[in-house]
């Protein structure tokens, strides 16, 4: 039997996480997790819903918190979460963490403030800058998400068992509390001391009139923001050196850019499973698939807000060949694409 404090609990985490799902800064698409725990029960979001709906359907599963407990007492972190009750979705792929991190309410997002830091070469020097002592005790660097980066979580707890607020280079946050405004309170800490004024375009870079070429399967892509990554020369140069900078962004939108000038359009797009979601046309904007996902979108219109938080100069670590390759030859991963093919959310 759930106590009154539990329901109370459960009913504020819900409206939360709608609230963080509905801003794009926080949230994009399927990504980012939150969990409570309700003495032997660990509510976790499902791989592949969003957070966003978290009020309006059922995004969490009850996981076996006891033996998730042991499980990662004895440091396997690769353990099948024990799902309670008929669940028909997967708990999340970060399940471990959550089940590691000892705080009742944990949040995990890919917060562009923070983001936008946690991309950068001196990512942890910028986060001891930002945040003190804690931005160094809580940073990790790059693992892939699941059980090595549950792993590399753990480790930071073990030498301060007191850190909540985590900071993953090259992918996000995870930040533990006593309850919802506990939480909420040392996430927007963060986001305050990490926030950096975008950028505007360079000064003669606009979206121009222009059609997608018929027939190629590709239509031009609605978003007039997304587009300045095509035409604005810096932004266009990040697109093809900086483009793999964190895992939902290669599952999502692929290994590389395809970045094409208009004559070269539209024959060299590439067609069927193989075509990219996206073509870059160089200073003319962005064409999209006609089948491309809301979780597409979402997922370049958060690369958009990373990009243009980087100044001139500044060196990006984009993830290497092995971890691209392990990101996109990765059966979680499929599966939570496979679902958010399914949304119909626009
Ligand atoms: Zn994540």
């Amino acid at each position: 039997m759930m106590k009154p404090s539990d329901h109370d609990l459960a009913r504020s985490v819900r409206s939360y996480c709608a609230r963080l799902g509905a801003d794009p800064l926080l949230v994009q698409g399927a990504g980012g997790n939150v969990s409570w725990k309700e003495g032997d029960v660990l509510w976790v979001k499902a791989s592949g819903t969003w957070l966003a709906e978290a009020e309006r359907a059922d995004v969490f599963v009850p996981v076996d918190m006891g033996a998730l407990r042991k499980s990662v007492a004895a440091g396997d972190f690769g353990a099948v979460p024990r799902v309670l009750g008929e669940a028909r979705l997967r708990p999340s792929i970060e399940t471990s963490l959550h089940g590691l991190m000892p705080w009742r309410v944990v949040v995990h997002v890919h917060a562009i403030e923070v983001l936008a830091r946690l991309v950068r070469r001196e990512a942890r020097e910028e986060m001891e800058r930002c945040l003190g002592p804690t931005g160094a005790e809580g940073f990790v660097p790059y693992r892939k998400p699941g059980v090595e980066l549950a792993r590399a979580v753990a480790g930071v707890l073990a030498a301060s068992p007191d850190c909540r607020v985590v900071c993953l280079m090259n992918h996000g946050i995870v930040v533990g509390g006593d309850d919802v405004e506990d939480v909420d309170a040392r996430l927007r800490g963060v986001l305050e001391s990490c926030a950096t004024p975008p950028l505007s375009p360079a000064g003669t870079a606009h979206a121009a009139a222009w059609h997608a070429p018929p027939g190629t399967g590709y239509v031009r892509c609605a978003d007039r923001a997304i587009e300045l990554l095509a035409i604005d020369p810096g932004w266009l140069s990040r697109v093809r050196s900086d483009w793999a900078l964190y895992p939902d962004h290669v599952v999502f939108l692929g290994p590389a850019a395809v970045v094409r000038a208009e004559e070269e359009l539209p024959s060299s797009v590439g067609a069927g499973e193989d075509a990219p979601p996206f073509v870059f046309v160089a200073g003319k904007g962005v064409l999209q698939r006609s089948e491309v996902t809301a979780a597409q979108v979402a997922q370049l219109r958060c690369y958009y807000e990373v990009i243009r938080r980087q100044a001139d100069g500044v060196l990006l670590a984009t993830l290497g060949d092995a971890e691209i390759e392990e990101l996109m030859n990765w059966d979680s991963e499929k599966y939570r694409q496979a679902l958010s093919r399914g949304m119909s959310r626009p």
